[in-house]
């Protein structure tokens, strides 16, 4: 998934376009910076690349969640409904702007099951965030049906999904809004950074402005720009968003990379009696960052991951155990830890998860493991990895 590991001369060439005219700022000092705005091109190719109408940058793939959520009016109170396997940030950007995380089950495609999403509406809910995790994409076109029916927005996080497909639309551009983070260690990088996208030119509009203190950015003179409403400052600097650019025109070649790197490990693992895989909705294409298997029960898929641990075979996640990732872990959201005092609406709304088993995501997160798919290897390295995984899965006395 890295995009760190291949930094090279385009890269190198659009941050010193930066640091040659100093102006490391994305608005303003037309004058100085001869010409560059880099986090302005990064948008447009953001959007021709992802086939939306608008993109926001912002500072990071959490910033673009809650920058999205508020540019669509959520607040206080609101419900949204998410997985129970994908990053902490999810319920972060939700209580930044005050809502209420409703945390339903995923199923085999490790994304949300729609029936789950189904039962969990209540007159209070505003939005479906489906997480594509791990490269792979949510069942969107059921989740859309529900949100059609329901009157409800559809928001993707695809920060761990950037390049994948489904209905042969750039995962993003299906729903109502879109974010990537472009963190240290996703796809494509930008150090630091986030994107949103969206057809809607009123949530463009919020936020552009939402994410730069409220200015309205018209007009030429930035001391007379007005502020239609509240914002705060998730702004990039256009050096990150010169490596993001460079990362962006590189982003066709590491999924090909990723692809064939995938395909070598799991042709390795297909004929393993007892290892199956995740399923991706026939609709969609993953970006292979990760390839994603499931063993027949907790026991041997923990014996399992030791063992490839073991044998060297670096970069294998057992997410069940793994407290970013899966709600299991998730103990300062489970006691509400709060640094202050949380909005009155948030804590009545907010389900007491101490006390909710999530038994069908337990059965399914107990059995899973994912291996990252990194670009750098040579065809050599990942043909020796593909040998020494299928034989330490094969060594388990479960698995022979
Ligand atoms: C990385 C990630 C985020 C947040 O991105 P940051 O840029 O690190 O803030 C959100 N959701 C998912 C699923 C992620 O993997």
């Amino acid at each position: 998934m890295p995009g760190f590991e291949l930094f090279g001369d385009t890269e190198r060439k659009h941050l010193n376009d930066v640091l040659d005219n100093g102006v490391l700022m994305r608005y303003g000092f037309d004058g100085m910076r001869k010409g560059h705005w880099k986090a302005r091109e990064l948008e447009a190719a953001l959007c021709e690349r992802m086939h939306a109408k608008h993109a926001k940058l912002v500072s990071s793939g959490t910033a673009a969640l809650t920058v999205a959520l508020a540019s669509a009016g959520v607040g206080a109170g609101d419900e949204v409904i998410m997985p129970v396997f994908t990053f902490v940030a999810s319920f972060e950007s939700l209580m930044a702007v005050g809502a209420v995380p409703v945390l339903v089950d995923i199923d085999d495609t490790l994304t949300l099951d729609p029936a789950a999403v189904e039962k969990a509406i209540t007159p209070r809910t505003r939005v479906v965030m489906p997480v594509h995790m791990c490269g792979s994409s949510a069942q969107l076109r059921e989740l859309k049906a529900l949100c059609d029916r329901h009157n409800l927005l559809l928001l993707e996080d695809a920060c761990q999904a950037i390049g994948g497909t489904y209905d042969g639309k750039p995962l993003g551009s299906y729903g109502d809004l879109g974010c990537f983070s472009f963190d240290y260690v996703k796809t494509i990088t930008c150090g630091e950074g986030g994107g949103i996208i969206t057809d809607n030119a009123e949530y463009a509009k919020h936020a552009d402005h939402y994410s730069d203190h409220g200015h309205d950015h018209e007009g030429n003179d930035r001391g007379a720009e007005q502020h239609p409403f509240l914002g705060y400052n998730y702004r990039i600097s256009e050096l990150h968003a010169a490596v993001g650019l460079a990362q962006l025109s590189r982003l066709d070649d590491f999924l090909s990379i990723q692809k064939k790197n995938y395909t070598v490990l799991r042709t390795a693992l297909q004929g393993i009696p007892g290892v199956t895989f995740r399923r991706v909705p026939e609709e969609a294409e993953e970006n292979y960052s990760f390839l994603s298997f499931f063993l027949p029960d907790e026991s041997t898929t923990r014996k399992v991951h030791k063992a490839l641990g073991d044998s060297g075979v670096d970069g294998c996640f057992y997410w069940y155990d793994n407290n970013w990732h899966y709600i299991k872990k998730w103990d300062h959201l489970k006691q509400l830890k709060a640094l202050g005092k949380l909005p009155a609406e948030l804590v009545k709304g907010m389900p007491d998860y101490s006390k909710i088993g999530f038994p069908a995501s337990d059965a399914i997160m107990g059995r899973t493991i994912s291996v990252l798919i990194k670009l750098s290897w040579t065809a050599q390295e990942v043909e020796e990895r593909a040998v020494k995984m299928a034989d330490a899965i094969r060594a388990v006395p479960e698995m022979s």
